[in-house]
């Protein structure tokens, strides 16, 4: 899969391309992502990107024509035709569903936008999906674009060194969709606290149903949501019921 991201900052792409666990994914080009700069197809001396807003008011828009520019040579380049997303808390806000929808995919161009955004004529021509990271204002949409390399990249086959890791990781809808359990390791007792008992047991059955526990108390307190969810899909069994009822 191709991702293209069109970004004022390509700068900021480096260090995260090249570190920890999803490298691997983007160095062999499993998760092939390629950068634009809009401002390499900016006209004049002074190549601008950005201009003042029409009808007054604080802050920079970024112009139509580079980021068009910047789109076209992305096409010369892909062979099939890639969905144009832009970051925006206009958008839909991510989260696992998209980010699998992204992972079984072939790709896309990500825009991140900066100042007040992008002009609306461009939005309205090129722009297929809008993407939120939530209901926060960034300065830019960068971050944003991280957010969903990374998470795609980790769904990719043989990424994480445990084929086994992302199917247990909160949200999976193929496991249950709850929230992961919590996770302890080496020393025994830390700060006089205590590895729970069940853990250190060996007795696998025991330390699955604790788990099991774990997650369903947790995503109860924290996020019941995903609880009746998971009720609705048929996820939860007749023993985890009873462990839910002595929970409230
Ligand atoms: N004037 C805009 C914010 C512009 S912030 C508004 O108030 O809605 C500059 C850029 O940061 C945006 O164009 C967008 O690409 C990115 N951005 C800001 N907040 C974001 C969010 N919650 N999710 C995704 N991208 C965001």
């Amino acid at each position: 899969m191709r991702f293209d991201v069109v970004t004022l900052f390509p700068e900021l792409f480096a260090p995260f391309l090249t570190s920890g666990i999803t490298r691997r994914a983007y160095e062999s080009k499993q998760v092939d992502v390629q950068l634009t700069n809009p401002r390499d197809f900016a006209a004049g001396t002074y190549r601008r990107v950005d201009d003042r807003p029409f009808g007054g008011g604080p802050g920079m828009v970024m112009m139509a024509q580079p980021l068009a520019q910047s789109l076209s040579h992305i096409r010369s380049q892909r062979a099939e035709k890639a969905p144009v997303v832009l970051f925006s808390p206009i958008g839909r806000v991510l989260d696992h569903g998209l980010v699998q929808e992204f992972s079984s995919g072939t790709g896309a161009v990500l825009l991140c936008g900066r100042y007040e955004g992008l002009d609306q004529r461009f939005i309205d021509a090129h722009v297929d999906m809008q993407v939120s990271l939530g209901d926060f204002v960034l300065s830019g949409g960068e971050i944003a674009a991280m957010a969903l390399l990374d998470a795609v990249a980790r769904l990719q086959p043989g990424v994480l060194s445990d084929p086994e890791s992302h199917h247990q990781d909160s949200f999976n809808p193929a496991l249950d969709g709850l929230l992961d359990c919590p996770h302890y390791t080496r020393p025994e007792s830390w700060d006089g606290v205590p590895v729970p008992a069940v853990l250190l047991s060996g007795h696998h059955v025991n330390i699955e149903r604790w788990r099991r526990e774990q997650r369903l108390a947790l995503t109860l307190r924290h996020r019941p949501d995903l609880l009746a969810l998971a009720r609705a899909a048929g996820a939860l069994s007749k023993r985890d019921e009873r462990f839910l009822d002595g929970c409230s």
